[in-house]
């Protein structure tokens, strides 16, 4: 079991899929789904190619979801290894995806295999959810398969993310959920003027500068036992002509909140304009809504989850609404239960990106014993 994880592992890392490319990593999968009894329905949206693949027609439905591109591998001649060559290394594997989340799909796979091998006349049914439009700008991706399921009903009871969640042992953390993302992009207008003069002109930066004030200190919510408190950064702030003496004549900046469910992006949106609106300046304010906050507390799918890694590590696990977005986001809207286990993330994005090879044949022992524990 743990020769065909690492080989299956190796044999995705070496097709070159950053994304929104797919590279044949689907392929490869569809091809190993298929003789095992799945459906294989490819749907390609624009540049984006997605596999959804299901075995049996009954409920209830256990989904592995996940994804076939990478980040691009940043200079390749700063890795120690080529970062499209898996290579093995005192019991590490390096790549390009061998943590995000190229071993989890192998792991998926092998799981699979090993549970109907043992279980040909299991419960309900399997199914496959993968894109290649996770690390990119996620429109043709999950969310459109989820909207093509949605619009004939076909619905997933549970839903399994192989987003790596671990942080420093393999299963020692679960997300059960995922805070929202909202992103504002201010635009202040002024008069520009020389510095000399202020009376001439009006100063974007002093003019905005109190109510950014506020909508730091402002605090949000106080988080609940899943999430932590929300939370609000300016990550850009541009202003001024470069020359010392003139009063610029706009200032553009831009912010990101991460919510829990304590509020809505309604409620935000509200807030920071109010805030805003008590100060005297003229701004323009876009909006873009990255996701909904989801929380799956408890029921069948965190329980089956935390008896695999206890059988299979014998740890208790983590429950996590830590880190940023994932996929998760358009899944849980459908009702399912969703969570997200995988390797260690510590490498993720990085040069030398590397999984424990270990790690994956535990992995997709963790996976097989949550189908056992569903589907048996
Ligand atoms: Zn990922």
């Amino acid at each position: 079991m743990s020769c065909e994880v690492l080989a299956l592992t190796e044999e995705l890392i070496n097709r070159q899929s950053v994304t929104p490319e797919d590279a044949g990593c689907q392929q490869l999968m569809a091809e190993y789904l298929a003789p095992l009894g799945f459906d294989i329905e490819s749907m390609v949206f624009d540049d984006t190619t997605n596999m959804w693949a299901r075995k049996g027609a009954s409920g209830p439905v256990f989904c592995f979801a996940g994804h076939t591109d990478v980040v691009p591998s940043g200079p390749a001649e700063k890795w120690t290894f080529p970062p499209f060559t898996a290579t093995q290394h005192e019991g590490q594997l390096y790549g390009r995806g061998a943590a995000d989340m190229k071993g989890s799909l192998a792991a998926m796979l092998v799981a699979t295999k090993a549970f109907v091998t043992k279980h040909p006349e299991h419960t309900g049914s399997i199914a496959f959810l993968i894109t290649s439009d996770e690390e990119g700008p996620f429109i043709n991706g999950t969310t459109r398969v989820i909207d093509t399921l949605e619009a004939r009903n076909e619905k997933m009871t549970w839903c399994l993310v192989g987003e790596p969640s671990s942080t420093t042992l393999i299963g020692d953390v679960v997300k059960n959920g995922r805070r929202g993302s909202l992103t504002g992009d201010i635009t202040v207008k002024g008069v520009q003027g020389h510095v000399a003069y202020p009376h001439l002109a009006k100063n974007p930066i002093h003019l905005s500068a109190p109510a950014f004030a506020e909508l730091v200190q402002t605090h949000w919510d106080n988080g609940n036992a899943s999430f932590p408190p929300t939370s609000f950064q300016v990550s850009n702030i541009n202003s001024g002509t470069g020359a010392g003496n003139v009063i610029p004549g706009d200032l553009s900046a831009c912010f990101n909140f991460r919510f829990s469910t304590e509020v809505t992006d309604k409620q935000l949106i509200e807030r920071v304009t109010s805030i805003l609106d008590k100060y005297d300046f003229d701004y323009h304010i876009g909006w873009t809504f990255n996701g909904q906050p989801f929380l799956t507390d408890s029921g069948k799918l965190v329980e089956a989850t935390q008896g695999a890694i206890k059988d299979v590590t014998g740890r208790e696990t983590e429950l996590s609404t830590a880190g940023g977005t994932s996929d998760g986001r358009f899944i849980a809207p459908t009702g399912a239960q969703v969570i997200e286990l995988g390797p260690v993330n510590a490498t993720i994005h990085k040069i030398d990106e590397n999984v424990n090879i270990k790690d994956l044949a535990e992995l997709a022992k963790i996976y097989e014993g949550i189908l056992q524990r569903l589907l048996a």
